[in-house]
């Protein structure tokens, strides 16, 4: 059977280094705000490009972070409009309404699942404050339109980067371009830790203070509280597990790319919509659209390929936004009919890699 993403295997490629990182630890006596979690933020500012980075607890926190400290530092306030695709996981939404903020829910472009840049400033109103732009499956979603719609309405650029770690964007690394990033370090993410994990980037250093404090209680000093905060930090652990994995970062995501190249020169079929890069991307996931979506995933299951669906369900109709319910988004729920998964990883094997094309390319309605 090949596994939509062996994670067992992912982690035994990192040995015995891993185990080593983790003993360290463990051994150390200390588990949180310690040496691991700094030298992470360092050496993750520096890979990102950022000149500072916050160790959270998770990818959600991250963004959620990010906005409770734009409030705390008056940069926005309650009711302000977010604008966010509105195909995306709920995280990106939940970081926002978690915060009183509004989400307004922007149409992506078929082609490249991200934000449609042209369809933005038709959502701009006097209250709109910011943009959420996800790199979606590990493309970069930054557009110079996207660029001349921040600058010319003052919009705050807030990047959830949990899907596109490590990918380029011109001249940048995604979670450099806008003003602040979340990154999700969640296991199946394209860097992963053995547990929850998650950073904030910015080049903001009060943001980046701000975060810091409101994810250890608002407290800048031990037993001194400034803000009502939360606790959400990086622990050692997973700080340290960080370290040995983004080392092999640039040269797994490679490894990617070179699997999804592999993928859009040999699969071929009139019914499977291929994925397609019109910017940089790392390939967190390569998605494919079918409108006989159901019977294409049977298909490989039969084959023994194991696929997974980002996303069934979108956000405007979940049962957690009710007030969304009505609403239509065509392309949105297009898209979340039509989209399936393929198996993409570092460790997959030429034999999986090519079990999947001729999988896919045997598959007859
Ligand atoms: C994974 C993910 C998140 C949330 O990250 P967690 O670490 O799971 O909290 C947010 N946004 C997107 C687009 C994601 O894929």
């Amino acid at each position: 059977m090949i596994k939509f993403l062996d994670l067992k295997k992912i982690t035994d490629s990192f040995q015995p280094e891993l185990d080593a990182a983790v003993q360290r630890v463990v051994q150390s006596g200390w588990y949180l705000l310690g040496e691991e979690a700094t030298a992470f933020e360092k050496e993750y500012a520096a890979f990102v490009g950022a000149p500072y980075a916050v160790g959270v607890a998770n990818g959600l926190d991250a963004l959620r972070l990010i906005f409770k400290a734009y409030l705390e530092l008056g940069r926005l306030k309650e009711g302000d409009e977010i604008i966010v695709p509105a195909n995306t996981y709920i995280a990106s939404m939940l970081a926002i309404t978690d915060n009183k903020l509004k989400a307004v829910l922007g149409e992506p472009d078929i082609q490249s699942f991200n934000l449609d840049p042209f369809k933005v400033e038709e959502k701009i109103t006097a209250n709109t404050k910011g943009i959420l732009l996800v790199h979606l499956y590990g493309q970069n979603g930054m557009h110079p339109e996207i660029a001349r719609l921040v600058d010319k309405y003052n919009l705050l650029l807030i990047e959830d980067n949990a899907q596109a770690i490590g990918c380029r964007s011109g001249n940048f690394r995604t979670g450099a371009v806008g003003h602040a990033a979340g990154h999700s370090f969640y296991p199946g993410k394209n860097l992963g830790a053995l547990g929850d994990a998650g950073a904030v980037t910015t080049s903001d250093s009060a943001l980046a203070a701000t975060i810091a404090a409101l994810g250890n209680y608002g407290s800048r000093q031990k037993y001194v509280n400034e803000m009502q905060g939360l606790n959400s930090r990086l622990d050692e652990i997973q700080a340290a597990v960080l370290r040995v994995k983004l080392k092999r970062l640039d040269r797994d995501n490679a490894r990617r790319q070179e699997i999804a190249n592999y993928y859009l020169r040999h699969i071929n079929h009139a019914n499977v919509v291929l994925p397609q890069a019109l910017s940089e991307h790392v390939w967190h996931l390569f998605v494919v659209r079918c409108t006989a979506r159901e019977a294409l995933q049977q298909h490989l299951e039969k084959m023994g390929i194991q696929t997974i669906i980002h996303y069934p369900i979108p956000p405007h109709k979940q049962r957690a936004y009710k007030e969304w319910n009505q609403d239509t988004f065509p392309i949105t729920e297009k898209i979340h009919q039509e989209v399936l998964s393929l198996p993409i990883s570092p460790v997959m094997t030429e034999e999986e890699i090519n079990a999947v094309v001729q999988s896919v390319n045997m598959f007859s309605l």
